[in-house]
């Protein structure tokens, strides 16, 4: 089979196989989908729901204020998940094209040339271009094209986590009897003990569970912003992290704007923001390139 161009997939059948492509098929994929699709969104009418107004009465004024700005972030980031699955790590290439071209490796599972930073994902079973990882929440790699929506997902996801937290941990302390003490931190570590001793009740132990649950969203979250960061500071993406290829390292602006795109710096803000890449994908500048055609390096 000869691939010599990119083909747009505009009729029914390649919008079916679009489709067919997104839905998640492996266990981890459909957990993770799972998990983001229906458990953050209960999470979030619960703290919405049950923990604000405890401040802020709902439906009021303050709380609508509130709840708007979190609806705001809340909905960037699904709006962000559902072009990362849309756009993919290839964008419009639905398939790589096999060409010989210096930098180009061979991948034996596709059996075609691929380009460089282009790596198989084990459980997209496709190569994807400048693969950073796979993601189960979305079944989806994320790659060259979609990097700025997973990036801008997890920003939005993070700034939402934030104050949802400091909420249900000041409610948390306000449901357990005498409230906040250091020697009581054993009761939120250890809620099946302290329920177990009767220290606490079921109700309270509920609102423990839930404490932690949004505790270990946020921390989750936090490593997914911290691991992003890291690899866009060091211009790499994260297989290269792992491999330890530096090449591409252009200094902190360039390296967001090969990886975000030209408006990086907004692309947190709305997925609608354009931020056309440098780069289609098939050639990247490297570091030795970039010193070579500078003239203060010479
Ligand atoms: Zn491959
Ligand atoms: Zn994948």
């Amino acid at each position: 089979m000869q691939y010599s161009v990119f083909e747009n997939d505009n009729d029914l059948n390649d919008l079916q196989s679009r489709i067919y492509k997104v839905i998640p098929k492996q266990t981890q994929d459909i957990v993770g989908t799972a998990v983001f699709l229906i458990g953050l969104p209960i999470g979030f009418l619960i703290h919405i729901f049950g923990i604000m107004p405890t401040w802020y009465p709902a439906f009021g004024e303050a709380w609508m204020i509130r709840v708007s700005l979190l609806l705001v972030l809340a909905s960037n980031v699904y709006m962000n998940w559902y072009k990362m699955l849309i756009v993919g790590p290839n964008g419009n290439a639905a398939v790589l094209p096999n060409i010989v071209k210096s930098g180009f490796r061979y991948c034996h599972s596709c059996r075609k040339n691929v380009p460089p930073r282009t790596y198989h994902c084990p459980v997209c079973n496709v190569c994807c271009m400048r693969r950073d990882h796979h993601c189960s929440f979305g079944g989806v790699c994320v790659g060259h094209f979609n990097q700025r929506y997973f990036f801008s997902a997890v920003v939005n996801l993070w700034i939402l986590c934030v104050p949802l937290l400091s909420y249900v941990w000041d409610f948390t302390w306000m449901c357990i009897e005498g409230g906040f003490t250091l020697g009581k931190t054993w009761q939120i570590m250890l809620p099946h003990l302290a329920l177990m001793a009767r220290v606490i009740n079921f109700t309270q132990f509920l609102y423990i569970l839930f404490c932690a649950f949004t505790f270990t969203s946020l921390l989750f979250v936090t490593y997914l912003l911290i691991a992003q960061l890291f690899c866009l500071w060091n211009g790499q993406t994260r297989m290269e992290y792992l491999m330890d290829i530096q090449a591409y390292h252009l200094g902190f602006v360039e390296n967001m704007r090969h990886a975000l795109g030209s408006r990086w710096f907004l692309v947190a803000v709305s997925p609608f923001v354009p931020s056309p890449l440098p780069s289609d994908g098939m050639t990247f500048v490297t570091r030795e390139l970039l010193e070579h055609n500078n003239p203060k390096h010479m």
